[in-house]
């Protein structure tokens, strides 16, 4: 069993973790305008912090994964019980059917469960997330050793952080029947880790023997993982910010082409378009 975490996957946890809750921002961003809500600041900060854990819940197969060490002994069993039972690391749980099956259970605990079964899933997932994430910043800050002589702290801080943001949670979102977007937060930040693995040398089999495989990304912690990684963080600050300052982000049409711009070059079905 490899024991260096670059190793067991071709993409690693913080990058899984910042792409995830990148695709959140943006997508939310973007999609609830489109659809006549607000894309408030709440939702997207609220969001990207489940979604950024949930985008590591494929590599729950192998116990030395970001989402492994999260959880001490608990996460760690859960692990390796799920690398047996999904063939070994990057199997089954890697697999579309498995998204299928996660994505179910999300929208049946927040339909069953409403506020609280909602809230359960918002704790754990930005508890695995957290972590991730501050792995990128913050233990490389504090320094390896303070990561190994305090575990408990190494561990626990992140538990505690998502216990304060689900109280956030609770407070923001009253409602019962308001917990959907949650479901589908968590699915968007898994299907974004299937997209992510797929972007790698390796690529990823998203059905048995059907191999999706466009190698951008390289190999793990290449120089294009990292600038990627580097270029979500930029767009999320640039996309929360600008809705916190209540600035809107509108994509730019062919209408808004400078003048000077040769309209040879605009695509004929432009004009067709409306607006
Ligand atoms: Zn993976």
């Amino acid at each position: 069993m490899p024991t260096d975490k670059e190793t067991i996957d071709p993409m690693m946890g913080k990058g899984h973790a910042v792409l995830g809750a990148a695709t959140w921002t943006a997508g939310t961003a973007y999609a609830l305008p489109a659809m006549g809500y607000t894309a408030t600041p709440a939702i997207l900060l609220m969001g990207c912090l489940p979604v950024a854990g949930a985008a590591l819940r494929p590599d729950i197969d192998h116990p030395s994964a970001s989402i492994a060490q999260s959880g001490g002994f608990i996460t760690k069993g859960i692990a390796a019980a799920a690398g047996k039972l999904s063939g070994g690391h990057r199997q089954g749980t890697h697999r579309l059917w498995f998204l299928l099956v996660c994505a179910a259970f999300d929208f049946a605990v927040v339909t069953l469960f409403g506020r609280w079964g909602g809230l359960a899933l918002f704790f754990v997932y930005t508890a695995f997330g957290t972590q991730a994430l501050a792995k990128t910043t913050l233990h490389r800050g504090l320094g390896r050793r303070w990561r190994k002589s305090t575990w408990l702290l190494s561990d626990l801080y992140s538990w505690v952080f998502a216990g304060a943001a689900a109280y956030g949670a609770y407070l923001v979102f009253p409602d019962a029947g308001s917990w959907w977007w949650l479901a589908a937060a968590l699915t968007i930040g898994h299907l974004s880790h299937l997209i992510g693995d797929s972007l790698t040398t390796s690529g990823l089999e998203w059905a048995h023997g059907h191999r999706i495989r466009v190698p951008l990304l390289g190999n793990a912690g290449s120089r294009r993982e990292n600038l990627l990684v580097s270029a979500c963080v930029v767009l999320m600050v640039v996309i929360i910010a600008s809705s916190v300052f209540g600035v809107s982000l509108e994509l730019p049409t062919w209408d808004d082409l400078p003048d000077w711009f040769p309209a040879s070059l605009v695509p004929a079905a432009a004009g067709s378009l409306p607006g």
